[in-house]
């Protein structure tokens, strides 16, 4: 008997239409002889409209009652997709994350997973229950309190059950058949790719591509599950996401895997630039410690080279929008210490990355890359690289657009629209 985790994320799950359409699909999977273990998400767009109706009560929300707030949305859906099997005769007991043993670290709305201990999970199965588990939450053991993943964080509670229960595949349900070239509601001419290396997977979902949140992808790596991510909405072959890519063209076939694997772009980052660094030694190293004191997940970072005249240098690096005022604040703290003239803030800007682990061995792709977005008359404001990622900085409202020319130029159009069967992509 083979044991499936499958996971069913707010687009799957966002009406009871949905839910008895995903019970089906669950009990289909219970009867063809499968152990099934599932975790689901909170319904449609809830998780934002509890934050949205937080955010109207207060401007910020204590993070242990947003903790309380935001779980209260998978705990809806649990239990109607359990009620919904059970009326199709079949038994299937719902748990919370912290009955289903995910154990966490004690940071409300971004807490890691230390530990699972799904006894009662493990239980259930043993008794021929299907198991649904809220997604996106656990316990902390010290402070006792409920704790939530971040953003996506359904996908780590999927993988993370895979990995303690020995899953034989962790399958992600979405709204889409599969991880596509490029977000299709933004590229209508990505293409489903059939398998990608966790290392692609990992640089795309960084850089933007919220289809897999990459906690998600990680977890999965360290612990060799394998993720079968597809639609909800049909029966298709969806994207397997593998340590090694699986080949998809018959050995001897003298074709080569394209350089460029996928397209992600991301409108959530804004930039800080430290303008008037002195040009000596440590003062990136003061900087950057004021930063991390903040816990901020800096990204790009790139200093000028200084002016001769002045021997002062700017410094400016990105980080998500949400943490734009923390650290703006930190830094004017120790403005007078560092010595530093003025900071800047832009949060109009948008990133667009290029993923793929043909870069490794192809020369020319940044020159390629660049020269077509000039073509297309989109300034690139900052660069960087990684071994088998580009990424630049452009303005956020030409980021859709250098999505687009970047996928056509570097081969990726398919010659069909792809489809979205569900969503609203918010
Ligand atoms: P779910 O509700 O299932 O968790 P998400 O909205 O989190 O769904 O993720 C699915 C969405 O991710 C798709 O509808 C699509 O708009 C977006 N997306 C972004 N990048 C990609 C990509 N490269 N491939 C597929 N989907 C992508
Ligand atoms: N409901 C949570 C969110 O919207 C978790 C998830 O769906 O993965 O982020
Ligand atoms: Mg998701």
């Amino acid at each position: 008997m083979s044991l499936i985790v499958q996971k069913y994320g707010g687009s799957s799950v966002s009406d009871a239409e949905s839910i008895k359409r995903v019970a089906k699909r669950i009990v289909e999977t219970r009867k063809a002889g499968n152990e099934v273990v599932v975790a689901v998400s909170a319904m449609g767009d809830t998780t934002d409209e509890l934050l949205d109706l937080a955010h109207e009560v207060t401007p910020v929300p204590d993070p242990r009652e947003l903790d309380m707030l935001l779980t209260t949305g998978e705990r809806i859906s649990m239990a109607l997709l359990a009620m919904a099997i059970k009326s199709m005769g079949v038994e299937a007991r719902s748990y919370t994350g912290s009955q289903a043993g995910m154990i966490t670290d004690a940071r409300h709305g971004s807490a890691r997973i230390v530990d699972v201990t799904p006894v009662r999970l493990r239980e259930a199965l043993d008794d021929g229950a299907i198991v649904i588990v809220a997604g996106f939450q656990g316990f902390n053991r010290d402070s006792r309190d409920i704790t939530t993943l971040g953003r996506g964080g359904s996908d780590t509670t999927a993988v993370a059950l895979a990995a303690a229960l020995g899953a034989d595949v962790c399958e992600i349900y979405t709204d889409v058949d599969g991880v596509f070239t490029a977000d299709p509601r933004v590229v209508p001419r990505a293409h489903k790719i059939d398998s990608i290396t966790s290392e692609e997977m990992l640089e795309l979902a960084a850089a933007g591509a919220k289809v897999l949140y990459i906690r998600a992808v990680e977890y999965a790596r360290r612990h060799g599950v394998v993720l079968h991510v597809r639609s909800s909405f049909n029966n298709n072959e969806g994207t397997w996401v593998t340590a090694d890519r699986v080949p998809s063209i018959p050995e001897g076939t003298a074709m080569e895997e394209p350089i460029i694997t996928g397209v992600a772009g991301d409108l959530n980052e804004a930039k800080i630039t430290v303008v008037g660094v002195p040009d000596v030694p440590g003062k990136a190293a003061d900087i950057f410690a004021i930063v991390a004191r903040t816990g901020a997940n800096i990204d790009m970072i790139v200093q000028n080279v200084s002016a001769a005249a002045t021997g002062l240098t700017d410094i400016s690096f990105t980080l998500p929008k949400g943490e734009g005022e923390m650290v703006l604040t930190a830094l004017r703290v120790d403005q007078p210490d560092v010595g530093f003239v003025a900071l800047q803030y832009d949060d109009q800007i948008g990133k667009l990355a290029v993923v793929g682990a043909g870069m490794r061995t192809s020369a020319g792709v940044s020159a390629q890359l660049f020269r077509c977005l000039s073509d297309a008359g989109i300034n690139i404001e900052m660069i960087s690289t990684s071994e088998i990622r580009i990424s630049v900085v452009t303005r956020a409202d030409t980021l859709h657009e250098a999505m687009r020319v970047v996928h056509t130029a570097f081969g990726l159009d398919s010659d069909d629209a792809a489809i979205v069967h569900g969503g609203t992509g918010r």
